[in-house]
């Protein structure tokens, strides 16, 4: 059965906030590095989830360090769609919920402050089938 969150830059309702809630009380749109952790050695009967990730930041990526997520880990990629400052990274993990694929996809970033050191999500898409 396919599955999806969707979270964008509305308002957020408490239930929203409690539904984008990881099991270590992160907000999914912040990244749980518990979460990322989790996901690098979870049980493969876990359902795998796509997750893509739209933050912004104040300084562009450098080129080279786009490439290099690829290239250190085939399960992530960090994209530049067009408009200047947002950014898109792109996650295949396995987690037993929405919430978690996400906030370990973002809590990517957090384990790789040497590509960014502050970013703020503007938009989380999860999805499974
Ligand atoms: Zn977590």
């Amino acid at each position: 059965m396919a599955e999806s969150l969707i979270l964008t830059d509305r308002p957020q309702s408490p239930a929203d906030a409690a539904k984008w809630t990881c099991p270590h009380d992160r907000h999914a749109q912040h990244g749980c590095v518990s979460c990322y952790q989790a996901s690098t050695y979870a049980d493969s009967a876990l359902p795998q989830w796509n997750v893509s990730v739209w933050f912004t930041i104040t300084k562009p990526i450098p080129i080279r360090a786009l490439q290099d997520v690829y290239r250190h880990d085939r399960c992530f990629s960090l994209d530049q769609p067009s408009t200047p400052l947002v950014y898109l990274l792109s996650g295949r993990v396995r987690a037993g919920s929405g919430t978690e694929a996400a906030a370990g996809v973002a809590g990517f970033l957090l384990q790789n402050r040497h590509i960014v050191q502050e970013f703020t999500v503007t938009e989380i898409r999860a999805f499974h089938s």
